[in-house]
């Protein structure tokens, strides 16, 4: 894929449509020219390079998503769950790889429900592993069990191609995990994911962030220009003395205004590289999934509503960006020769 169309699919994700909620706005654009001036390319086109080179047919892939906590957000939210489905439908079908999903034990059901209607099935092990079109679901621990021990052994046991967050909460330097709003949590809220990034690094495992905020792993990349745009970026208000962004890097963090369509773009990425424009999901595949991983009790993140709705924005909008993100790929696999 070249860079035109990965400039494109970057500037359709990072249209920031927040209402006025107390939620920082006006701020995606400037998140993303700060990764993309760090990156010196668009964003889309390195992630899907970095997973096209990296992935091989078998290879397991491990894809971390899940934000929000109880009791406002008690299984999580509808910004996540489609992104990272998306790129594990993309990867299954263009590349023959095997996703496997992690979060905290409470957003697993949304996620299974997502995938389902993506046409994932998601199986135990040895099921998983003789069949392509499916998914594992594996629960992150939260401290004070051993997440630490728990990173390695995922990765020692599943040897994953590459490992992908989405909209998943990072770690400041306090060690702490920050909403955008600027509250604090620590290890026994928060799955530590960041243990996943670090394990990966050791191993060698190439790694992508996604997120629309700042606080989620990926942004270790752009920590300064988290701390100067986001209001909370230099002070917190749990005290920790830190601000929201995360230290936890990633090698390639691609930013948008909704952490899904992130995903979704890098779907298209996938699907241009290989030529595989079923590894994009359909209009149909995209109005279940959100009704799916509402329906299991993921909440609209801005609202806090279980409803089909992400991060404030409708059903509707999802279907409208997936349907200009599907007229990007088919414009760009037939070139047109104009006889005037
Ligand atoms: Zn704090």
């Amino acid at each position: 894929m070249d860079d035109v169309i990965g400039e494109a699919l970057d500037r359709l994700i990072c249209v920031e449509m927040r209402y006025a909620s107390g939620v920082p706005r006006g701020i995606i654009h400037r998140l993303y020219d700060a990764a993309r001036a760090e990156a010196g390319r668009p964003l889309t086109t390195l992630a899907t390079e970095l997973l096209v080179k990296a992935v091989k047919p078998g290879d397991r892939v491990l894809i971390v998503t899940g934000a929000g906590a109880p009791p406002f957000l008690p299984y999580g939210e509808t910004d996540g769950p489609l992104g990272a489905v998306a790129i594990a439908h993309a990867l299954d079908l263009a590349l023959g790889a095997k996703p496997i999903f992690l979060s905290e034990e409470r957003n697993l059901a949304p996620i299974a429900a997502t995938a389902e209607a993506a046409g994932l099935s998601v199986l135990a092990e040895d099921m998983f592993a003789a069949r392509a079109a499916s998914a594992m679901c594996v629960p992150l621990l939260m401290a004070p069990e051993d997440w630490e021990g728990q990173a390695a052994a995922l990765v020692e046991q599943h040897r994953p191609a590459a490992v992908i967050f989405v909209e998943k909460g990072g770690p400041n330097d306090k060690g702490r995990f920050h909403t955008i709003t600027g509250n604090g949590r620590d290890r026994t809220v928060m799955a530590s994911a960041d243990a996943l990034a670090d394990a990966a690094g050791r191993a060698g495992i190439p790694t992508i962030g996604i997120g629309d905020g700042g606080n989620e792993i990926g942004f270790g990349r752009v920590t300064e220009a988290v701390a100067e745009i986001q209001e909370f970026g230099r002070k917190c208000r749990c005290g920790c003395g830190g601000g929201i962004g995360t230290i936890v890097r990633t090698d390639v963090l691609m930013v948008a205004a909704i952490s899904n369509w992130a995903g979704y773009a890098l779907a298209a990425g996938i699907a241009l590289a290989t030529d595989r424009p079923d590894a994009l999901h359909d209009l149909g595949i995209e109005s279940d999934m959100l009704a799916a991983c509402a329906r299991a009790g993921a909440v609209d993140g801005l609202n806090g509503r279980q409803m089909r709705g992400v991060d404030g924005t409708t059903a509707e909008t999802q279907i409208a960006v997936m349907t200009m993100i599907h007229n990007i790929v088919s414009n760009a696999r037939r070139p047109l020769r104009r006889e005037f």
